[in-house]
């Protein structure tokens, strides 16, 4: 079938206006807890080094925890920090009863090993999800803390298709904090979930055999347009700043987005799709994880 007979258009999944709506519900949760318990929920960041993109990914994090209510906590270490002098800064936010929510800033620089230092985060105040005990948790299907960019995808897939029951999905990555644990999210909401990565055979044909398709590889534009089923439902997590001429850059998918708009039934932007939903799903876990800590319900 050429092109042109094929196209349609798909429904944008408009991530930042879902996160920002996500954002609101949160800070009404907050101000409930606060009123009902005086509670105020707190969220401990640590940047290590001077990596750009993770300034503003602090940033950001910190501003839009302050915009919901909650305590912002932020600590910065030199580039050079020690892991001794990072694990010595956990132990200390583990035991701070103010913070209910603890985020390391990756990438960590080479002298430090980051998992030592994610195990080294109280599992109740893992906000990232990304402690051994709370991956486990979700593999086994246990209420724990649940990694917050998977999250906010399958947010976006409900969002957009209610029951995902039964739909066959194919997750593009097999990454700790982004692949697996979508996968795991998936297979929990009952659909058939295959996992490709760099190795897989037939890369194109394994996607085009998905109702929904989750794209978390890194590589700008990967996916096409005929890789699409038609009205398959696509999620694009990858973040890429390519070079837009003139010496300027923009970001792009993993997804190449004008193709693909013309087989999708649906389909996340990038910026503006799943990165709005990542940090809402953090601010979220922090108010889970405080209401935990002091045995009351989350309002609802
Ligand atoms: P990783 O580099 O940890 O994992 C990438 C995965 O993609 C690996 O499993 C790798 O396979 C697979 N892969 C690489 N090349 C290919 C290929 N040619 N064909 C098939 N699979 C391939 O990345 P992350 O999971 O951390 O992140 C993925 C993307 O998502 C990045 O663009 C990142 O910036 C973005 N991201 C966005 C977030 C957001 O908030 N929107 C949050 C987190 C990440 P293998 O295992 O075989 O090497």
């Amino acid at each position: 079938m050429n092109e042109a007979t094929n196209a349609q258009t798909a429904t944008l999944i408009d991530g930042k206006a879902i996160a920002a709506s996500l954002r609101g519900e949160i800070t009404r949760k907050v101000a409930g807890i606060k009123s009902n318990h005086g509670i105020k929920p707190g969220l401990a960041v640590v940047l290590v080094g001077e990596n750009p993109a993770s300034q503003v990914y602090v940033r950001n994090k910190a501003k839009q925890t302050r915009e919901a209510g909650m305590n912002s906590y932020e600590h910065r270490l030199e580039a050079g920090a020690s892991e001794k002098d990072l694990l010595k800064l956990v132990s200390d936010l583990n035991k701070d009863a103010n913070v209910h929510g603890i985020l390391v800033q990756l990438p960590l620089p080479d002298q430090i090993n980051a998992d030592a230092v994610l195990t080294a985060i109280d599992p109740a105040k893992d906000v990232d999800g990304f402690h051994v005990i709370n991956a486990g948790m979700l593999a086994t299907g246990q209420d724990g803390m649940v990694p917050c960019t998977p999250l906010g995808c399958l947010m976006l897939l409900k969002y957009h298709l209610d029951d995902l029951t039964g739909l066959n999905a194919v997750v593009v990555g097999r990454s700790n904090i982004v692949g697996k644990p979508m996968a795991q999210l998936l297979l929990r909401e009952h659909c058939t979930v295959t996992i490709a990565h760099s190795r897989t055979k037939d890369l194109p044909g394994v996607c085009r055999g998905a109702d929904i398709l989750v794209a978390a590889v890194g590589r700008p534009r990967m996916i096409g347009g005929d890789w699409i089923r038609p009205g398959a439902t696509v999620i694009d997590v990858g973040i890429n700043r390519i070079d837009s001429g003139e010496g300027k850059t923009r970001l792009v998918g993993d997804v190449d987005f004008d193709a693909a708009k013309n087989h999708a039934g649906a389909i996340t932007p990038v910026p503006g799709g799943v990165g709005p939903m990542t940090i809402a799903c953090l601010l979220l876990n922090t108010v889970t994880a405080a209401c935990k800590q002091n045995r009351v319900d989350v309002p609802s």
